[in-house]
């Protein structure tokens, strides 16, 4: 009994197998719908900034040259 699944995108079953290059979809087709929708969503959602995902490298970089500069200034007095 193979493994099948349903196509998100258009519920028609899908087996699971190394050929059905697109699954869990059915089609290329089914599968560009999906990324469409996807990505529509997401530019509908605003989603601020949380101070972890400010954390760049640069601004790492950052804060550790100012602490670097504060540990020179602590240690001259
Ligand atoms: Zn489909």
């Amino acid at each position: 009994m193979p493994t099948t699944v349903k196509c998100p995108t258009c519920q028609k079953e899908v087996i699971w197998q190394e050929s059905a290059k697109f699954r869990p979809f059915c089609s290329k087709r089914c599968q560009l719908i999906d990324l469409g929708e996807w990505s529509e969503e997401n530019h509908t959602i605003s989603t601020p900034l949380t101070p972890e995902q400010a954390f760049t490298p640069e601004s790492i970089e950052d804060i550790e040259a100012m602490l670097a500069a504060n540990q020179e200034g602590f240690f001259k007095d």
